[in-house]
């Protein structure tokens, strides 16, 4: 099945008021309509950033969600006021959530709940540690957490859902999953969807990869078949990166 790659840039606690605007500005410049783009800007920022991307088609996305609607709950982000924002995404999972904030699978799935039901699309981040792949385990640690993190999520609410497999050891590292490695945890992911729903819900779904993607491996690692686009972090702060990242999705999807 032919699926439209995905990149979204997360760029996680980085920029400021004005240069999130101008790196907005240039990722809604280079965007195509071949490949679907998204941006996960600070939260402090989401307005102007929407602002900046306005008529693009280039996404706009959140970093996190409260799993709560609203109340006592210093420093979270409700899904109301997300969609206030423009928001229209957001990721779950991403691992510095879930290994230095120390989210828990099972939280994990009641942001996912909870953003879906707001009717926000859903980044569900996944990937092994070090140890855990050197022990053998990727593959037992992407089923659980997606099997975690989509528990009471219906086959039609799959359709705004992405999976982006990122091994934790490869994240802003400059180590990035060789493309057989990856396309052999893509492909599993895949097999392991269709048991959890069936072969046209898992053919739907994308898996971005993400791990030190940039301009010299993107194209390598998209040219995997189930490989459908990356979430990028340190390439996604330079425009002109994060534009030939878009570039080598858009030549995969050709
Ligand atoms: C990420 O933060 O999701 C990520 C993949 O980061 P980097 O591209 O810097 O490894």
């Amino acid at each position: 099945m032919a699926r439209t790659p995905y990149v979204g840039g997360n760029w996680k606690m980085n920029t400021n008021g004005v240069s999130g605007v101008e790196l907005a500005a240039n990722v809604a410049r280079a965007a195509d309509d071949a490949v679907q783009v998204a941006v996960f800007p600070p939260f402090p920022y989401l307005i102007r950033v929407g602002e900046a991307l306005a008529g693009s088609g280039v996404m706009l996305g959140a970093q996190d969600v409260s799993d709560q609607d609203d109340g006592a709950y210093t420093g979270e982000i409700s899904t109301a006021m997300l969609l206030d924002c423009g928001v229209k995404t957001v990721l779950v999972g991403h691992s510095e959530r879930r290994h230095v904030i120390g989210e828990s699978d099972e939280l994990c799935n009641s942001k996912v709940l909870k953003a879906l039901s707001a009717g926000l699309d859903v980044v569900l981040c996944v990937g092994e540690k070090l140890e855990e792949r050197e022990a053998g385990q990727t593959d037992a640690v992407n089923e659980r957490q997606i099997r975690a993190g989509l528990a009471g999520v219906s086959a039609a609410d799959m359709a705004r859902v992405t999976i982006a497999y990122e091994p934790v050891w490869a994240i802003g590292t400059g180590k990035t999953a060789t493309p057989a490695d990856a396309q052999d945890a893509h492909a599993k992911i895949r097999t392991l969807l269709a048991s959890m729903y069936d072969q046209s819900v898992a053919d739907g779904v994308r898996i971005q990869y993400g791990g030190s993607v940039k301009p010299a491996n993107a194209a390598e690692l998209f040219a995997c078949p189930d490989i459908d686009g990356g979430l990028i972090g340190g390439a996604s702060l330079k425009a002109d990166d994060f534009a030939a990242i878009c570039q080598a999705a858009t030549a995969s999807a050709v």
